[in-house]
C-alpha cells in the first residue's frame, strides 16, 4: 500500500454500483465486477464501438461476478452487441470470464500473446506449479514449508478462477492502432505485473486505459516465479514506467484496472518509482551487517502481518527487489551453511 498522493486528483468519487455504468469520457463508461479479495473489485470498461460497445476486461470468474454481467446486460447492454472483447492481461480477476464471454457473444478474444500463453499454460497444466523442481526455488530461500505449500497449489487456484480460454485469440500488438468507433487506441504493452500487459491511449480524448500498470492508490504486484528463478521483474516494470511517461501525456485521464479514475499520471509514476526505491534501500539497509535470506527479508519490506496466502505474494515482492539489487551489483549472494541463499552487501 502506497500512502495518498499529492498531485492527483480523481474527477469520479463514486465507483458505479452493481449493474451500473457511469461515463467517464465520450462514448466510454465504467463499470465494476466484484473479487472475493480485499482488493474487492476490478473495473472494466465499455467502450462505444458504432452500434454496440467494446469490452476491456472481463472479471474474475465466481457466482457474483457472473452474475454483475447479467445485470449489465440487463441494464447498460441491453439491446446492445458486444463487439470485441479485449483482455489487458492473464491473472484472473481480469481473464476469468473470458471463454464465458466468448461463448456468449461468439466474439474473437483480443490478447497479446504473452497473456494469451500464460493463462494458457496455468489452464493446460495448473499442478505444473507444484512439482519438486520449483519446491527448492521457495526452500532454499528460506521459506516455510507452510507458505511454500500455499503457495505452489496456486496454479489449482488459477484454475478455480478462470471459466476457461477460447482455442484461439487474436493477437494485440504494441504500436498497433485498434479502431474502435471510429477512434484510433494506440496499443501499448508492459511488463513486470504481467509478461505483455495491454494499455490503450486514446490520444484525441486524451485517455489512458492503463490496466494493472498504474493503479492510483496501490502498487501493482511485481513477484519473481519459480520459473525464472532469477527473473528481473522489477526492472522490467520500471523501464515500462518510464517509458508509458515517455510516450504518454501528463494531462490523460487514467483510467486504471482498480480503485478510481485519476488524473495526474506522470506524479504517480514518479511515486511508484520512489515507492520501490525506497523498498531496495530498506533491503540494503537491512544486510548491511547480516546476510538474509528473501523470506527473512519479507518484514523489511512488508510492516504488517501476513497470512500464508500473503506471505506467498510477499516473498515473490520481497524476491523482485532482491534480483533487481543483484543484477545491478548492489547486492551478492551466496549460500550459507544451512543451504539457505542469502544476500549480502
Ligand atoms: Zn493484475
Amino acid at each position: 500500500m502506497l500512502p495518498p498522493d499529492l498531485g492527483l486528483s480523481h474527477p469520479f468519487q463514486t465507483p458505479p454500483g452493481p449493474g451500473q455504468a457511469l461515463e467517464v469520457a465520450p462514448g466510454i463508461r465504467w463499470a465494476r465486477l466484484p473479487l472475493p479479495f480485499r482488493l474487492d473489485h476490478v473495473n472494466i470498461y465499455l467502450i462505444e464501438d458504432g452500434d454496440g460497445v467494446a469490452v476491456v476486461d472481463t472479471g474474475i470468474d465466481t457466482r457474483p461476478s457472473r452474475d454483475a454481467w447479467q445485470r449489465l446486460f440487463a441494464g447498460p447492454l441491453a439491446g446492445r452487441r458486444i463487439t470485441r472483447l479485449i483482455v489487458t492481461h492473464c491473472h484472473p480477476d481480469h481473464v476469468g470470464l473470458a471463454k464465458w464471454l466468448v461463448e456468449r457473444t461468439g466474439l474473437t478474444l483480443e490478447m497479446s500473446e504473452a497473456e494469451y500463453l500464460s493463462a494458457l499454460v496455468l489452464l493446460l497444466d495448473p499442478g505444473s506449479l507444484a512439482s519438486d523442481p520449483y519446491r527448492s526455488f521457495f526452500v532454499d530461500r528460506g521459506l516455510d514449508e507452510e507458505t511454500t505449500d500455499a503457495v505452489m497449489t496456486r496454479g489449482h487456484d488459477y484454475l478455480r478462477s478462470v471459466s476457461g480460454l477460447p482455442d484461439t485469440f487474436r493477437r494485440v500488438i504494441a504500436g498497433e492502432r485498434l479502431r474502435i468507433g471510429g477512434r484510433d487506441f494506440e496499443v501499448l504493452t508492459g511488463g513486470g505485473h504481467a509478461p505483455e500487459q495491454i494499455m490503450l491511449y486514446l490520444a484525441e480524448g486524451r485517455i489512458f486505459l492503463s490496466a494493472d500498470q498504474v493503479l492510483p492508490r496501490i502498487s501493482p504486484n511485481i513477484g519473481v516465479y519459480a520459473r525464472d528463478p532469477e527473473g528481473d521483474p522489477l526492472g522490467i516494470f520500471l523501464r515500462s514506467l518510464r517509458s508509458v511517461k515517455r510516450r504518454i501525456p501528463a494531462d490523460v485521464l487514467v483510467l486504471p484496472g482498480h480503485d478510481l479514475p485519476f488524473r495526474g499520471l506522470h506524479a504517480r509514476i514518479d511515486a511508484i518509482i520512489e515507492h520501490h526505491a525506497g523498498r531496495c534501500d530498506a533491503i540494503v539497509a537491512a544486510c548491511r551487517d547480516t546476510p538474509r535470506s528473501a523470506a527473512e527479508l519479507i518484514p523489511f519490506v512488508f510492516h504488517r502481518e501476513l497470512d500464508a496466502h500473503q506471505t506467498g505474494f510477499a516473498f515473490g515482492e520481497t524476491l523482485a527487489h532482491v534480483n533487481y539489487l543483484l543484477r545491478r551489483g548492489r547486492l551478492k549472494q551466496a549460500m550459507s551453511r544451512d543451504d539457505v541463499l542469502r544476500v549480502s552487501v
